[in-house]
């Protein structure tokens, strides 16, 4: 298979739970697990992350973990599995996760479900709530509401996410996604909440909220890493304005230097059948060329029939499409480059692009790292060649998983005859192969760009 740079996020559920398949996927791509903790128990979870864990442990693949708490975003509880709905009809109103939000609610109001799928009036009748429904179908229990328009004061986590964040802990999770965000006040309330738990997973901001796009500049500074949640940003904005929206937040998460998930309904129609259409391929194709870190696959893998074939897919698409950006990234984006990072990251791509196109053995970057940010800072340049990160810190390694075209591996010293032994003996690199090497001098502090050939 040629192998792609733009990474590819799973969601886990019930149709992708066996180890055998969570190997599958694995192998045909998946460099990242999502664990969805607004569906399923606590318990299912923790297994899942352990299941997880020992598979790529076994695959000598490494593998992020992702926990997405639910935050102020409001779900329904049905008192059943689902519920059909007919147009017209005048139902009670149902239990959702964040009641106090009820008694605010006022006859007329606008009401959608299930990302917009299902639209409601709220109408009060007697001091009791009722939902007039304007579209119909069976309703499943646990999905999305959103009020549009109005703008109550929520709690930024609740109960199931403090236990969400005790897993999280246990289980060593890379990255903490928060639905729901508003504003940079919400990730602050998150950090402060997990640096109790002494939990140091990066923090990924779901930008999917009016609001959340009005402080967009905001939540980028104080976030590790952005998704771009169409599902609900769908029913908060005109469904048109999405795409553009899109290509905003990846422009401006590459323009700082973190990564970007873009996610939502890229093969939906893989939930129940074996190929995609035309248009959901354009769709991760076109991620591809918006530049996006990571693409993420939701119901296809966590409830479709057809799990590994989506990943497969999906892996395909984005390895042709993601090599066709030839545009030079200085000429693209209008970088900052101020900062010694940055400058390196420039001058490494400058160099670059200048070996690629005469050495046809150009092989890719190696980095050495302590927080990661050098390595970010080059991937935000997107050159077509993989970055082999190398660090001390297990935790910066994982948390490396969600960055374009990044292959992290620890290593306790800096030591580059080791880095290239690791790279031969795991098939990356080969003899005559040539590489760009970014390499600090710890004891001075001073950082050597190089270029290097593996021979031998
Ligand atoms: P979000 O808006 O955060 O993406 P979602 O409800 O849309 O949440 P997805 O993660 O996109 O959920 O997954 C799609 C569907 O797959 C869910 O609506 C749910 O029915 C099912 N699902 C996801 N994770 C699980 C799980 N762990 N256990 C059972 N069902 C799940
Ligand atoms: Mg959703």
């Amino acid at each position: 298979m040629e192998k792609n740079l733009t990474k590819i996020v799973a969601t886990i559920g019930p149709a992708c739970e066996s180890e055998d398949l969570i190997r599958q996927m694995i192998l045909v791509g998946v460099n990242i697990f999502r664990f969805n903790f607004k569906h399923n128990t606590i318990d299912w979870h923790d297994l899942m992350i352990q299941r997880v864990n020992k598979v790529s442990k076994e695959l000598g693949v490494r593998i992020g973990t992702l926990i997405d708490l639910q935050g102020p975003e409001i779900r329904i509880k049905l008192s059943k599995d689902k519920l059909t709905i007919r147009k017209g009809e005048m139902l009670p109103f149902f239990s959702i996760t964040h009641s106090q939000i009820i008694p605010l609610l006022r006859t007329g109001q606008k009401i959608m479900v299930d990302d917009g799928k299902f639209r409601f009036v709220f109408k009060k009748k007697f001091d009791k709530n009722f939902l007039i429904s304007d579209s119909e179908g069976v309703l499943l229990d646990k999905k999305t509401l959103n009020i549009p328009g109005i703008d109550f004061p929520f709690p930024v986590l609740i109960d199931r996410d403090f236990e969400g964040l005790h897993l999280a802990v246990r289980n060593q999770v890379d990255y903490v996604a928060l639905s729901f965000v508003r504003t940079a006040e919400d990730i602050a309330v998150l950090r402060k909440e997990m640096k109790k738990f002494k939990l140091s997973a990066s923090v990924i901001a779901k930008i999917e909220t009016n609001k959340a796009l009005d402080h967009l500049d905001k939540i980028l500074t104080v976030s590790d890493g952005i998704m771009v949640a169409r599902g609900d940003l769908g029913v908060e904005i005109p469904l048109e304005e999405v795409p553009y929206q899109q290509k905003i937040i990846i422009k401006k998460c590459i323009l700082k230097g973190i990564p970007v998930i873009t996610a939502t309904q890229m093969l939906e129609s893989m939930v129940t059948s074996p190929l995609p259409t035309r248009a959901e391929i354009s769709d991760v194709a076109n991620a591809t060329y918006d530049l996006t870190d990571a693409v993420m696959l939701s119901g296809e893998t966590a409830t479709g029939q057809y799990p590994v074939q989506a990943v497969e897919i999906m892996q395909k698409t984005l390895a042709f499409n993601e090599k066709k950006n030839l545009v030079d990234s200085r000429l693209r984006f209008n970088f900052d480059v101020e900062e010694e990072y940055e400058l390196l990251a420039e001058a490494a791509y400058g160099l670059y692009r200048s070996i690629s196109q005469k050495k046809r053995t150009f092989a890719g970057f190696i980095v050495f790292t302590t927080s990661g940010r050098s390595v970010r800072f080059l991937a935000r340049y997107r050159a077509l060649y993989p970055i082999f990160a190398f660090t001390f810190d297990t935790r910066v390694a994982d948390q490396l998983t969600v960055s374009f075209g990044v292959k992290s591996f620890k290593l306790e010293q800096q030591d580059l005859e080791k880095a290239l032994s690791i790279l031969k003996k795991a098939r990356q690199i080969k003899k005559g192969d040539v590489l760009i090497i970014l390499y600090p001098v710890l004891d001075k502090g001073t950082r050597v760009l190089g270029i290097s050939n593996v021979d031998e």
